[in-house]
């Protein structure tokens, strides 16, 4: 053991609200910043950031792990789930700092405030479970985020986007997997595993069951209006097993909740009230909104 370095199996003492990792939006090949290394891991970084992050030092007869490994693995970790998740490119690596509270001139856009403030809530449950507990790195993946949103409002509204930077987010702060779909799709998916000509046939199972367990889940645009029962139980089924695996869950639509009350008995409200924070995005669209402001 070498006395001079940090246990690399540990984390190095890092003050609240330093990950060991951090966004540096810098734009990089004209997409979007990356993901590296907070400025107090890098002080402890002896192997350069090569592969596969080991020190070798004469005194020490085995080369050692780099303290800045652990959280070089987080950061890969995120970048792929944030590859695999569904989000578009274009968004995958927007924060909050993206999101707007405000229109240009000023007024505040409703629903903006709440949905930031309780996003803000999840992930400060994330860093003091971390900074009280001192767990190493990764060791967070038993924690889990309470609720989630039923985001709800008219078109235009920014709801997607909000989704997007609120999946991002939480797979950034608790290094978990996260998926982005739109239901329509979803179950045009479903029908494609009977199939049997598709490559996708015989798969249903399975993709309900990755969409069931995965930790974080936006579904967008969730309408339920021309729903079979077939999609209205796969539905049910789905936000169920949600519920009892107590996965995040994140819902954006155009329908009021109440609209859901008669929908397979009740039973996809019912859990839906559970999970999430129902809230309500009364934005006007852009559009309206400039219509408005220019006939008054
Ligand atoms: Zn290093």
């Amino acid at each position: 053991m070498n006395d001079l370095l940090p246990d690399a199996r540990h984390p190095i003492a890092l003050p609240d609200h330093d990950l060991g990792y951090q966004y540096d939006p810098r734009v990089v090949a004209g997409l979007h910043g990356e993901i590296k290394l907070s400025q107090n891991v890098e002080t402890y970084c002896q192997c350069g950031g090569k592969s596969p992050f080991m020190i070798f030092n004469n005194q020490a007869e085995e080369p050692a792990w780099c303290p800045c490994r652990p959280y070089r693995m987080q950061i890969r970790r995120i970048d792929r789930y944030l590859k695999n998740s569904g989000i578009p490119a274009p968004f995958r690596y927007k924060y909050l700092h993206d999101f707007r509270e405000h229109y240009e001139d000023g007024q505040p856009i409703p629903g903006a405030y709440e949905l930031k403030m309780r996003l803000n809530t999840l992930i400060d449950t994330v860093q003091n479970s971390e900074s009280t507990s001192g767990s190493a790195p990764g060791a967070n993946t038993t924690l889990k985020p309470n609720k989630g949103f039923y985001f709800w409002g008219n078109p235009g509204g920014g709801k997607t986007y909000f989704s997007y930077i609120a999946l991002n987010e939480l797979m950034f702060h608790f290094v978990r997997p996260g998926k982005f779909i739109s239901l329509s799709k979803s179950f045009q998916e479903i029908r494609h595993t009977f199939d049997e000509d598709s490559v996708m046939h015989g798969q249903a199972l399975q993709i309900l069951e990755n969409l069931s367990t995965v930790p974080f889940l936006v579904i967008d645009d969730f309408g339920v209006q021309r729903n079979t029962e077939w999609e209205l139980e796969i539905l049910y089924n789905l936000i169920d097993s949600r519920y009892a695996n107590q996965r995040l869950t994140i819902v954006t639509t155009n329908q009021n909740i109440d609209e859901l009350k008669e929908l397979a008995q009740g039973r996809i409200y019912s859990r839906l009230i559970e999970m999430c924070y129902i809230i309500h995005a009364s934005a006007p669209d852009y559009r309206e909104r400039g219509v408005r402001r220019n006939g008054t």
